[in-house]
């Protein structure tokens, strides 16, 4: 290969903190100020300017975005005999936040073309104990919630969407997260927002699901030493939360660059082989990951790291092969579009300060693969 080589690393957090070091250290002398570290005057602050951001009412900070989910789903009344529909191809702490009610997960695949929840699969999943979905926004691309909102009318389920890996995404001009009774959020510090540390939210339209996850992250109290019901310690910090309301002013922008960095992507991967991520009319996504699908991934990813790029794969092992889910007794072959995402899916590099040089020089090298091994594409089309 001619192209000089580059490094470009998977994720780039140090020119992100860089910019904003000014802003951010201001941002926690506020709080050293005050000393209000637990529920302090930032949180109140970035929680009313998070929904605002989401276009809800309500917004409640806590400790990780997997709490979000389990909390999200305790303040439905969800658990031991219930059923929760979701996603077999997402992060495993979605189907965990279910097992940690007590009840039970219930897997079905994803689209072909998105990799986001099949709504065609979930109405025969639907039994007597069904009580929630949970769709997940995968990569940043919204699950096409309208089929799944009629689907929960019918059925009286709730619907608690997913949104860790889609702040600012929009369905149908609708932010990922203001559609179902609930959205949680991950502020893990690669997410398109994150914190420096752990940190996650919930959001809601509706007043009575707000005050009861206010007191479900904090001990179950309604006020000081009334504790109402079995609450837990899993507030987000003030001190996060001051980083983050920094972080949320840049967050627009930083989903646009993310927006255009795909489009250099799509175009410069165009005739490469490779199967590039599909985007459906009603989504606009806000790139969390850029997965692409290759039959020879590993050798693909291998080739990418002797020429300095770093890969992810998100995520190599279905949850439900996984040890810790052998309980749920999927066999494998359960979930086709799931394997295929899990043998063959392979992440770009991606985030806001990537620059097309390095993105040019990434497609190149896949090119040049592929022109070596005619064999880059993903041999197995999954809607076939
Ligand atoms: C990151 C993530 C979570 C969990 O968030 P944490 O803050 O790490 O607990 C849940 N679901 C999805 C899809 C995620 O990407």
């Amino acid at each position: 290969m001619s192209v000089k080589k580059l490094e470009v690393p998977f994720v780039d957090l140090q020119t992100q903190h860089t910019a904003l070091a000014d802003e951010i250290d201001a941002s926690i002398r506020r709080v050293f100020s005050r000393n209000d570290f637990v529920l302090g005057q930032e949180l109140d602050l970035f929680e009313q300017e998070f929904a605002a951001f989401c276009g809800t009412r309500y917004a409640v900070g806590v400790d990780s975005g997997t709490s979000a989910l389990e909390l999200s789903l305790r303040a439905c009344g969800i658990g031991p005999g219930d059923e929760v529909i979701t996603a077999a191809h997402t992060f495993i702490a979605t189907v965990q936040a279910i097992s940690y009610t007590g009840a039970s997960p219930v897997l079905v695949d994803v689209d072909p073309h998105t990799y986001t929840i099949d709504a065609a699969h979930i109405a025969a999943a639907i039994t007597p104990h069904t009580r929630a979905i949970i769709p997940v926004h995968l990569y940043g691309q919204p699950a096409d919630m309208d089929p799944i909102l009629a689907l929960a009318r019918q059925h009286n389920l709730a619907v608690i969407e997913d949104a860790c890996q889609a702040h600012g995404a929009t369905y149908k001009s609708k932010r990922a997260g203001s559609m179902g009774h609930l959205a949680a959020f991950s502020f893990y510090p690669a997410k398109n927002l994150g914190a420096c540390g752990d940190g996650g939210m919930i959001i809601t339209n509706d007043p009575q699901h707000a005050e009861t996850l206010r007191r479900l992250r904090n001990h179950g109290q309604s006020q000081k030493h009334q504790h109402v019901m079995l609450g837990y310690n899993r507030r987000l910090d003030t001190l996060q939360a001051a980083i983050l309301r920094v972080k949320l002013r840049y967050l627009d922008a930083w989903n646009d660059a993310r927006r255009a960095h795909a489009r250099r992507y799509t175009e410069a991967l165009a005739a490469s082989g490779v199967i590039l991520p599909g985007v459906a009319e009603y989504a606009d996504p806000v790139w969390h990951l850029y997965v692409i699908r290759a039959a020879r991934r590993d050798a693909l990813r291998r080739h990418l790291a002797e020429h300095g790029i770093s890969t992810g794969l998100h995520y190599p092992i279905p949850i439900y092969l996984q040890p810790a889910y052998r309980e749920l007794g999927y066999l494998p072959g359960a979930f086709p579009i799931t394997e295929c995402c899990a043998d063959e899916g392979l992440s770009l590099p991606m985030y806001a300060e990537l620059t097309p040089p390095m993105i040019d020089y990434v497609a190149a090298t896949i090119h040049a693969f592929a022109r070596n091994t005619d064999a880059a594409g993903a041999k197995t089309d999954p809607t076939l």
